[in-house]
């Protein structure tokens, strides 16, 4: 854990250089659009430590897999978000020496991430080893409205001398992925070119066919100056040189654009960057930049959590919604959320169940309904590949396996004990559907595209199950659970419950569609071969004799079967230098312990709550949590929210800053590999659904708000059915606000209320609701 961060409201800071905390704080004040994302790196060479890190939404390189030993059915590749270009790049020479912060004397250097804007800004005093001291200033943004352009406006100022200092803005395409498995370049530039103030480059991906075109224009504050324009087979620069005078600051303006053949023809892609850049110099620094300053007012309108009282709470939450909202912009239904989203290489970029169990939920309440309706139909799209990956594994009937990692709807993953047993992840596509539902009620969604994905996810948990004579019940074998610590396992109790619920839900949406309409019931019921009679049938008997693996003294559902086999010790049992386990103890030694690496039985708990009274919850919290090491960055806000359910707020809050602020405290020592994106919806959820008590029962909204002891008030917004809601929350009552106007009636703790645009609800709060 490394506490390097200042706390503040709405920024990021930090304080001083240190070399050792390079890589960690590229990926803290990473930048992205949803478009594209850039990694906090210096504009300037730097020496020390680094993982350079730009990445283009959608484009990858299916990198050829590479595995010990080849099992069948495993994918020929996996997708990789690429490593792009470097765009940001400005070379700085002080009288003929090259600034490089790792050579360098630094004086006040601080960096800040300005969440309430989108901008990055450094400034910093170095002194060369010629002993020349210039003072510098550098901002950055990635435009949310044009998610094209990325400017920066690069000032220097000499401190100690007059003379020659050179800027070099360049555009790099002699770029590597860290994680290639093969150490091959992905890239290929088929065009390059420079004049007097512009460069331009256009990169190709070996395969499949994508093209990115770079083109930069810049603008500086003063008119005598010598420009000299290159390039060579990768690289593309124009040089300009500056007779400097002491305390007379220099300021270089950078226009880049970044246009990906995903949206433009590949024949003009380049002369459309060309002519973008050239119009984003055209409309200055301070309209671009107030444009993309809009766009965030607007986002954080919308978004925005309000604690009062806790400045590191507050820090945390406005992080990680910050970091979602620059890492999916809700336009296009080909793109998915990574769980490192732009901010790094591991998980190549690709989608995972992450996005339907975490983010949809923060999106479905905090942006417009088509952004999550864009990630649903991306599924939709992908279905006739799960339907192929299934048959590959064995399965018929329009059978679907979602993949564990895709990008196209291939699976990339290949390791065997998740490729093929991490299945639960067909179930949270499933819920997904189901939470859209009931807070949007977009049936002309569920009639088009939803049911046809539902039949084929409970088809493959149809196939899936065993009936086994023993025990005269269905039983599923051979798989893996959300807690990736223990493979290969036999009746995982959540994903028993999961598949269960499958089966029910695909029923009952197909029932809900032929209500709404009839015509497309019967579309969907010819599009899928569904034989009503038998497949019912059928899949009513896996619901009604499906095993569940308990302990009857413990009164305790198991994570699965024998789990109570192994030696039961505790995570307070690890003696604190052995954290976290994955680091220090062998694979061998962490399957055979007890220990948890992140939410599983307690997962379902979590979905299936309504099931189950207070009293179980908090059974089932004390055991699993006392085992649970959180090593997975989407364990701890579930937990949060558990813990909240069953009253513990002290345990709730203390849950809520770890998965607040894992990646601002690097609880896990790997921020240097990217941040956890995905699991920052985890956050949201934790004080929405955890301290907030927001629930949807029966297609109508419930609020059992409580307040950890230290925070004055808290309020979030809620997107409902196209109401916007606002909760507020102190320390002694609840107000809810409507900002749509419409009336809304929802509970708040077992109250039935209405809100309208004359009357806001207020309630005192009630500690001790559950
Ligand atoms: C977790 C998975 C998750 C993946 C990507 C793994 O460590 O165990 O549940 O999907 O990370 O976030």
């Amino acid at each position: 854990m490394i506490k390097h961060i200042k706390s503040n409201e709405w920024n990021i800071i930090e304080e001083g250089f240190n070399p050792d905390y390079q890589e960690i704080s590229e990926s803290v004040f990473s930048l992205g659009n949803g478009r594209m994302g850039q990694r906090a790196n210096f504009e300037e060479s730097y020496s020390g430590k680094s993982l350079q890190g730009s990445y283009i939404a959608g484009i990858f390189y299916p990198d050829k897999t590479k595995v010990g030993w080849w099992k069948n059915g495993y994918p020929e590749y996996f997708a990789k978000v690429l490593n792009s270009p470097n765009w940001i790049g400005i070379d700085i020479k002080v009288e003929g020496l090259t600034l490089d912060l790792f050579k360098c004397k630094i004086e006040n250097f601080r960096r800040i991430l300005d969440m309430k804007q989108g901008i990055l800004s450094r400034s910093f005093i170095a002194t060369l080893e010629n002993d020349k001291k210039i003072k510098v200033d550098a901002i950055r943004f990635l435009s949310m409205e044009n998610p094209d352009c990325g400017i920066i406006r690069y000032s220097i100022t000499p401190v100690n001398f007059s003379g020659k200092v050179t800027f070099i803005p360049y555009i790099d395409g002699d770029i590597k992925n860290r994680d290639a498995n093969w150490d091959e370049k992905f890239w290929e530039i088929s065009e390059i070119g420079s004049n007097k103030n512009e460069a331009w480059l256009l990169s190709k991906t070996k395969k499949p066919d994508f093209r990115v075109a770079f083109a930069m224009c810049w603008n500086i504050n003063v008119s005598e100056y010598s420009i000299n324009s290159s390039h060579n087979a990768s690289r593309c620069e124009n040089r300009i040189e500056i007779d400097c005078k002491k305390d007379e600051t220099i300021t270089l303006d950078k226009f880049v654009t970044v246009c990906s053949s995903l949206y433009y023809e590949h024949k003009k892609i380049l002369e459309i960057a060309r002519l973008k850049a050239e119009k984003s110099k055209q409309t200055g620094f301070e309209k671009m930049f107030g444009a993309h300053a809009a766009r965030w007012d607007a986002i954080w309108r919308q978004s925005d959590i309000k604690i009062k009282g806790d400045i590191s709470a507050q820090q945390a939450i406005r992080f990680n919604i910050f970091q979602l909202n620059q890492t999916y912009r809700g336009d296009d239904e080909r793109l998915n959320i990574g769980p490192k989203g732009f901010t790094g290489e591991k998980y190549g970029g690709s989608t995972y169940w992450d996005t339907e169990a975490y983010c949809i939920p923060f999106f479905i309440s905090t942006a417009p309904q088509q952004v999550t309706r864009n990630l649903l139909i991306y599924r939709y799209k992908h279905l006739q590949k799960a339907i192929e990956n299934a048959k590959k594994l064995g399965f018929s009937n329009g059978a679907a396996l979602y993949p564990m990692v895709t990008m196209t709807g291939e699976e990339c993953h290949n390791e065997w004990e998740i490729t093929f047993e991490e299945i639960h992840r067909n179930g949270a596509i499933a819920f997904a559907i189901y939470n859209y539902i009931r807070n949007t009620n977009d049936l002309k969604y569920l009639g088009e595209y939803g049911v046809e994905v539902l039949i084929a996810i409970a088809r493959f948990w149809a196939q899936r199950t065993t009936f086994s004579n023993e025990k005269q019940k269905f039983v599923i074998l051979g798989v893996t659970g959300p807690n990736e610590y223990e493979n290969n396992v036999n009746n995982n109790w959540y994903t028993n419950k999961i598949a269960v619920w499958c089966l029910k839900y695909a029923m009952e949406a197909l029932e809900k569609v032929k209500v709404s309409s009839l015509k497309m019931y019967h579309k969907i019921i010819e599009k899928t071969n569904f034989d009503i009679e038998k497949e019912s049938a059928e899949w009513n008997k896996i619901i009604e004799y499906m095993y569940f693996p308990y302990n009857a003294d413990l009164d305790l559902f198991l994570q699965q079967e024998g789990y109570l086999d192994k030696e039961q010790i505790l995570v307070s049992d690890i003696p604190v230098n052995q954290r976290p386990i994955n680091q220090n103890w062998s694979w061998d030694r962490i399957l055979r312990s007890c220990f948890i690496k992140q939410a599983d039985v307690l997962q379902g708990i979590y979905l299936f709550e309504d099931e189950f009274d207070t009293d179980t919850i908090r059974r089932h919290f004390d055991f699993y949590e006392s085992r649970t090491v959180h090593e997975s960055s989407l364990s701890p806000c579930v937990h949060a929210i558990i813990a909240a359910r069953i009253g513990n707020i002290n345990k709730a809050y203390e849950l809520y800053l770890r998965t607040a602020r894992l990646d601002l405290d690097d609880y896990n020592n790997e921020v240097h590999e990217g941040l956890h994106v995905t699991s920052m919806a985890g956050t949201w959820m934790a004080i929405v659904e955890g301290f907030g008590g927001k629930r949807i029962i029966n297609n109508m909204l419930h609020f059992n708000p409580s307040i950890p002891a230290n925070w004055e008030e808290y309020s979030f917004m809620i997107n409902f059915n196209d109401n916007i809601l606002e909760i507020r929350v102190s320390q002694s009552q609840v107000e809810i606000i409507t900002h749509t106007g419409r009336e809304v009636v929802l509970f708040v703790y077992d109250n039935l209320v209405t809100v309208n645009s004359l009357h806001n609800v207020v309630l005192p709060l009630q500690s001790g609701f559950y």
